[in-house]
Order: structure tokens, then C-alpha cells, then sequence
């Protein structure tokens, strides 16, 4: 169980970023966006071009930070992945990760594909994820560099990275395998002649394509 909501991850780890943006960044101006501002929670400015970054904050309680996919309709630039688990109530023992929004939801989405196809009786509500030990594998931990990267949202290029993001979708210990990705090979599920991200609960919109394959409600 959560020990803290959605509100009180805010509250801890928006400020946090915010004033991490203007310590590490100098020349960057930070400003949090009201609660639930759909997309993003911060909007980061460099004063010498006024070039303007969006950048959503996520705080981690459980193994994996959950990654927005739908960014068509809920555009950020960054994704900042606050791990704050070593102390929750000392914001020097935190690690933050910072990753381009669409990098971070390609890898989500290749990682859910699998798990979707080793779970096929799964409502299709499981959340795209990432596991901070795979993030610093990327090189995204305290990465404020990526503030002055020329195109942000698409660090790192997820291209070499996609199929560790797929054997890094977990499995349930019941099933007899070590990983989804063992067992969807193992039966043949792989490449899927549907992509199962699509048409399920979660939105989408802007996605390109997981797994190669074209959406079940497209075919
Ligand atoms: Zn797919």
C-alpha cells in the first residue's frame, strides 16, 4: 500500500524538482503548474532565448515508476523520475531521473506489449512502466543536461534500448517462467500479428507501434 497519495507525492517531489532545475541549470527558471494540470507539472524557461520546457514529475513508491503514453493529448517534453524510497523525509537521499517523454513511452510501451502478450487473460489496465535500475542503466540518472539537449523529448534514442525494455517486463511467479519475454518466444508469441497496446483501456493516440504490428481494431 501507497504510504503517500498522489497530492502528497506532488507536494514532495514538484518543489523538489523545481528548485533542482534552478540549482543544477543556472539560467533556467522553474514554475510549478497548478495540481493536475493535465500533461505536465512544471514549466522550465532559459533566459537567454526564452526556450520553454514542459516537464512532468513522477514520484516513485512501489519497483517502477509508472510513464505516461498518451502524449498527443498530454504533451511534456521531460520526464523527471524522483525515487525518493532511501528516505522519504530527506531530499538528499533522492535520485532523480530524467528521460525524453517519448523515449520513456516507447520503452514503456515495448515493455507492456510483452507483458500483455504473456498475460492474455489481463484486463489490458496494466500501466506502462520503467524500473529505475533499467533508467540508470540509460544513463538518465540526475541528467539536467537534457534541459539543454536540442531535442529533449527524444533522448535517449530508445532504438538500441528497445528489446532490453522488453525482457524487462515482469511476469507472475505462478507462470513457471523467468521473464514475459522467455515466455511469449517459449510459445510463439512473438512477433505478435496484433499489437495488444492498442485498443485496450489505456489511450495510445501517437503511438508507434511496440512490437511492428498493427492494432487488432485495424486489421
Ligand atoms: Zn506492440
Amino acid at each position: 500500500m501507497a504510504r503517500f497519495s498522489k497530492r502528497e507525492m506532488d507536494e514532495l517531489t514538484v518543489p523538489f524538482v523545481v528548485q533542482q532545475i534552478e540549482q543544477q541549470r543556472p539560467g533556467w527558471k522553474a514554475h510549478r503548474m497548478p495540481y493536475e494540470y493535465p500533461g505536465y507539472d512544471i514549466e522550465a524557461t532559459r533566459q537567454r532565448d526564452d526556450r520553454l520546457l514542459r516537464i512532468s514529475v513522477k514520484g516513485l513508491q512501489s519497483a517502477d515508476f509508472q510513464v505516461a503514453t498518451d502524449f498527443d493529448s498530454y504533451p511534456a517534453d521531460i520526464q523527471a523520475l524522483v525515487d525518493i524510497r532511501a528516505d522519504p523525509d530527506e531530499p538528499k537521499s533522492w535520485s532523480t531521473f530524467l528521460i525524453g517523454h517519448r523515449s520513456a513511452a516507447q520503452l514503456a510501451l515495448d515493455r507492456r506489449c510483452v507483458w500483455l502478450l504473456a498475460h492474455a487473460t489481463s484486463s489490458g489496465s496494466r500501466k506502462a512502466k520503467l524500473r529505475p535500475s533499467f533508467l540508470r542503466t540509460l544513463g538518465t540518472e540526475e541528467r539536467w543536461e537534457l534541459l539543454d539537449n536540442p531535442d529533449p523529448a527524444n533522448w535517449p534514442d530508445p532504438g538500441p534500448w528497445r528489446q532490453r525494455a522488453r525482457e524487462e517486463a515482469p511476469i507472475e511467479a505462478s507462470s513457471g517462467f523467468s521473464s514475459s519475454w522467455s515466455k511469449i518466444v517459449a510459445e510463439g508469441l512473438w512477433p505478435p500479428s496484433s499489437c495488444p497496446n492498442l485498443g485496450s483501456a489505456v489511450t495510445v493516440t501517437g503511438h508507434r507501434s511496440c512490437c511492428g504490428a498493427v492494432a487488432s481494431n485495424e486489421a
